[in-house]
C-alpha cells in the first residue's frame, strides 16, 4: 500500500504545484497531465497481468531452458483426471493453481496432483473477480481459505498464488507477503478459456513460448470462461509435442523459482 500512498501524494503535490505556480490554461493542463499519468500508473498495476507495481510478480525465469506448464481453475471432475492422464502418459511435471472451494469439493483430485508429483498453487477460494478490488481483510480470507483446503488436502502449504483474472491491488503485496505466497502472472497464454481451436491453443503457446517462460491453460471449466475443456486436452498433446521439438523441457514453478516465495510473516 505504500507505493499507492506515494503515488497519491506525488499526484496531489503535482496537481497543487501546477495549479499555485502556472499560469492557466496552462496549469489546468498540467493538472490534468499529471491526474491522467497518476491513473494510468495505477491502472497499469491493476491490470497488466505481469506487472509488478503492487505485488512482485513471476511469469519468466532468466536463465532457465525450461517452460513451466500451468493449469488454472480446477479441480475439476470432469477434465483434471484426464489432464493428469495425459500428463502422467508424457511424464509432464506441471502446475495446478486450484480454487479453492473446487478444491474442497474434490480433494481427491488435488491428492492426485500432488501424488503425481504436480505442484498445486492457489487461486483464491471462490475466484469472484471482484476480489481483485477487495482491501486486505476480505483479500487475506480469500486467498487464507484456498491454502487450508490445500492443506487439508495433501498436508502442504502452497507457495504460489495467482490472481483470478491476473489483476491486482495495492493490498495485495502486502497480503502475499504476510501469507508467504509469491505472486504468478504468464508470459504467454493459450487463451482455451476462450477458444474452442485446438490447433489455435496449441499454435499459439508452442510458438510463443520463451526459455522460462511460464505457460497458461485451463483444466477447470466455466468461471468466467467456456464450460467445455476439450479442446484443452486436444491441444495438450500437440504442446507437448511441440515444445519438446523447439528443445523445450518442463519444470514445474518451484524449480523453475526456486527462491521466489517469501518468508511466512503471519
Ligand atoms: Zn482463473
Amino acid at each position: 500500500m505504500a507505493k499507492a500512498f506515494a503515488i497519491k501524494v506525488l499526484a496531489a503535490f503535482g496537481v497543487f504545484a501546477a495549479l499555485w505556480f502556472g499560469v492557466p490554461p496552462w496549469s489546468w493542463l498540467a493538472a490534468g497531465l499529471i491526474l491522467l499519468a497518476a491513473l494510468g500508473l495505477i491502472a497499469w498495476g491493476v491490470f497488466d497481468v505481469n506487472s509488478s507495481l503492487w505485488a512482485r510478480t513471476l511469469h519468466r525465469a532468466p536463465g532457465h531452458s525450461a517452460v513451466a506448464l500451468t493449469f488454472d481453475d480446477g479441480p475439476d471432475p470432469d477434465y483434471t483426471p484426464k489432464v493428469l492422464e495425459i500428463l502422467a502418459r508424457e511424464q509432464v511435471p506441471a502446475t495446478f493453481f486450484v480454487v479453492g472451494c473446487r478444491a474442497e469439493a474434490h480433494p481427491e483430485l488435488v491428492r492426485a496432483m500432488d501424488r503425481q508429483g504436480h505442484l498445486v498453487a492457489n487461486h483464491s477460494y471462490t475466484h469472484a473477480w471482484n476480489i481483485n478490488f477487495s482491501l486486505h481483510s476480505t483479500l487475506k480470507r480469500e486467498i487464507t481459505r484456498c491454502s487450508e483446503a490445500i492443506e487439508a488436502a495433501i498436508g502442504k502449504r502452497p507457495r504460489f498464488y495467482r490472481a483470478p483474472h491476473g489483476f491486482k491491488n495495492p493490498a495485495l503485496g502486502d497480503v502475499l507477503e504476510q501469507l508467504g505466497l509469491a505472486c504468478v502472472g504468464w508470459q504467454v497464454r493459450g487463451f482455451d478459456a476462450v477458444s474452442s481451436s485446438a490447433n489455435a491453443i496449441a499454435r499459439r503457446l508452442v510458438l510463443k513460448a520463451r526459455p522460462g517462460g511460464v505457460l497458461l491453460l485451463h483444466d477447470g471449466a466455466g468461471l468466467q470462461g467456456t464450460q467445455d475443456r476439450s479442446a484443452t486436452l486436444e491441444a495438450l498433446p500437440m504442446i507437448i509435442d511441440g515444445l519438446r521439438s523447439r528443445g523445450f523441457a518442463f519444470k514445474r514453478l518451484d524449480e523453475l523459482f526456486p527462491s521466489a516465495a517469501p518468508q511466512m510473516n503471519a
